[in-house]
């Protein structure tokens, strides 16, 4: 990495984070347990009356959806992104973006 690269990446908070992320590859998306404990512990805390079991069942409802989304993007849509990223080349000098296909 030249001294160019750097020095556009901290030119600009704004446009620096904006290029750090388009240079970035994709992403595998993951369901963590602490959003998921966090979002039981919401629930009890809207409803404290709700029992555990309806906690838990809520719960579920709002994490199935959201894993299947999350398993069909990472079996599905990611090889895509990360193909597409693996064809985009980044030139240091001018900061030119360009995708070259590699097929
Ligand atoms: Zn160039």
């Amino acid at each position: 990495m030249s001294s160019v690269f750097f020095s556009r990446l901290s030119a600009s908070g704004t446009t620096s984070s904006a290029l750090a992320q388009r240079l970035a590859p994709p992403q595998k998306k993951k369901l963590s347990w602490f959003v998921i404990i966090l979002i039981i512990l919401l629930f009890s805390f809207i409803k404290p009356t709700f029992s555990l079991g309806t906690v838990i069942l809520i719960g579920l409802i709002v994490i199935v959806p959201i894993k299947i989304w999350f398993t069909y993007y990472n079996t599905m849509i990611y090889p895509k992104q990360m193909n597409k990223w693996r064809s985009t080349w980044y030139c240091a000098t001018c900061g030119a973006v360009s995708v070259i296909s590699l097929d």
